[in-house]
């Protein structure tokens, strides 16, 4: 039985849809692809686009020790954020968090009502790209609105789902089988799409999932200067691991978002963890696909569920991630997130 979430809390796909189409004004709505299941992507952006014509592709400017002629962020007056939530569809705190920056941008104000001059004039220096969720079939088999206060076996039957012989389908044993067969689930969990898929791991390189498609067209039409991917986990909030294929400039530069986020939001008693992962990811994901296709710097920051394991404040996680956001357009506004080739 879904609880009752407050009005600031707006994760549904029905929710998401009918606030972004009401209060946008400032910036801009549109659908930009089709989940397997059907179900509309949409995406929100703010601050115009700059035109820049594609001359070279990442693999030959970077071949030619120029990944600027393929980047171009030296030509463009604003850096380009893209941020996307939910591609695992019970992981709608970054979907939460986004709506509230969305509605400072558009409002002076966030769903809270508060104001927040620091990350609304950061966000101004900025071309900002949305996609809130990312995973629209995901989300529509989760029924709740939030795993905040709910049990470790909620979360289990929602994100990860149940067998029809009734065992559960854990994480990270069902990597071991892709795309899951979607006619021996119970309950699909709302980590995959219509088609089984978890799109972390998709057949980049074969029948790409819609979703995928999505994400990618996006990115290598903005070929934005960072991307931010929003999960979650049923523990502390914190960056995840640098990505499989970036540098060690690029890595360094994710430690140091996490360092200054993990010290605004310790500041602020949000409890992030604070042991900051500084190893590399040892396997490729979507977000290292999202690196090749446009050249950003790739951050995945990993929300926390606040289930009744590591409880917490559906505020405490908006904030979380308004300090997220605030932290990395700090970072970016002095350098451009460069260098990082
Ligand atoms: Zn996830």
């Amino acid at each position: 039985m879904a609880k009752n979430v407050p009005e600031w809390w707006i994760s549904s796909n029905e929710a998401v849809k009918e606030y972004l189409y009401r209060v946008a004004s400032k910036g801009k709505v549109s659908v930009a692809g089709h989940s397997a299941g059907g179900r509309e992507i949409l995406m929100y952006e703010y601050g115009e686009k700059e035109e820049l014509p594609q001359k070279v592709s990442f693999s030959s400017a970077y071949a030619a020790k120029k990944p600027e002629l393929y980047t171009r962020a030296s030509e463009r007056k604003k850096p380009v954020l893209f941020i996307y939530a939910a591609i695992h569809g019970a992981e709608i705190e970054g979907c939460a968090a986004l709506m509230n920056l969305v509605n400072l941008l558009e409002k002076g104000y966030d769903l809270l009502g508060r104001e927040n001059e620091a990350l609304l004039s950061l966000a101004k220096q900025y071309r900002l790209v949305m996609v809130p969720l990312s995973q629209p079939d995901g989300r529509a088999r989760f029924k709740l609105d939030a795993l905040q206060g709910e049990s470790l076996e909620t979360f289990q039957f929602y994100a990860h789902g149940i067998w029809k012989d009734g065992r559960p389908c854990t994480y990270p044993g069902h990597k071991e089988i892709m795309p899951l067969p979607v006619s021996e689930m119970k309950q699909l969990g709302a980590y995959f799409n219509d088609n089984g898929v978890n799109c972390q791991h998709d057949d980049f390189f074969g029948d790409m999932q819609p979703e995928v498609r999505t994400l990618v067209d996006i990115v290598h039409a903005e070929r934005p200067d960072c991307i931010l991917s929003c999960h979650s986990c049923e523990a502390e909030p914190g960056m995840s691991c640098p990505a499989f294929s970036t540098t060690p400039a690029a890595d360094m530069m994710t430690i140091q978002i996490s360092n200054l986020t993990i010290t605004h939001q310790t500041a602020c008693n949000l409890r992030p963890y604070c042991n900051i992962n500084i190893k590399k990811h040892n396997y490729f994901l979507l977000q290292d696909i999202l690196y090749f296709a446009s050249g950003a710097l790739p951050l995945m920051y990993e929300f926390q569920h606040g289930c009744d394991n590591f409880p917490y404040t559906l505020q405490e996680i908006i904030d979380t991630g308004l300090i997220l956001f605030e932290e990395i357009m700090r970072f970016g506004a002095k350098n451009k997130f460069m260098p990082r080739f």
